[in-house]
């Protein structure tokens, strides 16, 4: 069977833009996805067909090979990939796909069994450090705000002592029919909401939810050389679950504060010093504060150049889980004497009738360059 153009899949035009991508593959997958199409051959076939669509046209890189050269972009080197070109690669970028959205539909899925046991929902935690703290580590504190298991019903939102007993809407299958026209509509039992079972009373603690709001403090360890935009998971520690269902997890998102003096580049530091005229020329060292608050010598050699850098080993950050550490580049920034005094002046104008060819041997050979262009 010949593979279908990936736009005519997702039933967008060509141009279209990330966002009406994005909204075509959710509408068409949420309607293929084989969980609402069980033995659905068609439906499978079809939900493969637009997940793949999708997985590349929302890679730009390959949206663009695609745009050119089509199916035959792909054609060669997918080593490993299954008979029908969807390789490993296919099955993670999808589960990345179901966590960004179908958060809440997946969710659902793990309430099978009976109940309506739903997995809590995860949450983000926004961390901001100096560069410092990104330096030498630290433990930090934190308070979340966050839905915890009810202690005193055990999480199951039944008051202690008392048990469940079948609803008796549904007679505990958890959903109910209605003839709508020719059809018979099935739908969620509004009275138990799919648990078949309905609590003999609730806890008073949680109102049965099974869970509490409630402020936690937990103590995270940055570790030493984290790069900013770090994603730290903490698992199990987001939202407590629905009913005794399994708690989300808590992402923090550290972010590393810009710094007066370094700039940072991987392990790297990057920090630029202005130095004098005089000192550029003669020559001098000075001192430049390290994060680990000591100080390092920069030697300035004679005859240094505006913009010349010196490197320092060793001076940088902290490479992730290693003893290793980055270097220290310092960028000499010479400035030019400006408010001169006479006698600054006439020392000055010595200095250019005294000076050579060897003084300045770049500028030189440039104005002499110059000179030649123009006479020739
Ligand atoms: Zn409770
Ligand atoms: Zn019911």
């Amino acid at each position: 069977m010949a593979k279908r153009d990936f736009y005519e899949v997702l039933g967008v035009p060509k141009g279209s833009d990330e966002a009406a991508l994005k909204s075509a593959y959710r509408k068409l997958a949420m309607q293929f996805h084989p969980d609402r199409n069980p033995g659905n051959a068609d439906a499978e076939h079809k939900f493969k067909e637009i997940s793949e669509a999708y997985d590349c046209l929302k890679d730009p890189q390959k949206r663009a090979a695609y745009d050119r050269f089509g199916h035959a972009a792909f054609q060669n080197g997918g080593g490993g990939r299954g008979p029908h070109g969807f390789g490993p690669e296919f099955s993670s970028s999808m589960s990345d796909i179901f966590e960004d959205i179908f958060g809440d539909f997946m969710g659902a899925r793990t309430g099978r069994g009976g109940s309506s046991r739903l997995r809590g929902s995860d949450l983000r935690y926004n961390l901001e450090i100096t560069l410092e703290e990104a330096f030498s580590g630290r433990t930090v504190e934190i308070d979340v705000p966050t839905l915890v298991s009810c202690t005193t019903c055990d999480g199951s939102g039944a008051k202690p002592g008392t048990g469940m007993s079948t609803c008796r809407h549904c007679n505990g299958h958890g959903k109910v029919r209605a003839a709508q026209g020719f059809f018979t509509i099935e739908r969620t039992c509004p009275v138990c909401q799919g648990r078949g079972q309905m609590l003999d009373q609730p806890c008073t603690d949680c109102g049965g939810q099974g869970r509490r709001q409630e402020h936690r403090t937990l103590s995270v360890d940055v570790p030493r050389g984290i790069e900013d935009g770090t994603r730290i998971r903490l698992a199990e520690e987001g939202e407590a679950g629905l009913r005794g269902g399994p708690p989300g997890d808590l992402y923090i998102f550290v972010s590393v504060k810009p710094h007066e003096l370094f700039h940072r580049d991987g392990a790297d530091l990057y920090a630029r010093v202005p130095i004098a005229m005089t000192t550029a020329a003669l020559g001098g060292e000075f001192e430049v504060p390290t994060l680990d608050n000591a100080r390092a010598r920069v030697k300035v050699a004679p005859g240094t150049q505006p913009g010349q850098r010196v490197r320092l080993r060793g001076k940088g950050m902290p490479i992730l889980r290693s003893k290793d550490f980055g270097d220290l580049y310092v960028q000499l920034d010479v400035e030019t004497p400006q408010n001169l005094t006479k006698r600054q002046r006439e020392l000055l104008e010595q200095f250019e009738e005294a000076s050579t060819r060897e003084n300045s041997p770049t500028s030189d050979g440039f104005f002499s360059k110059l000179k030649s262009l123009f006479d020739g």
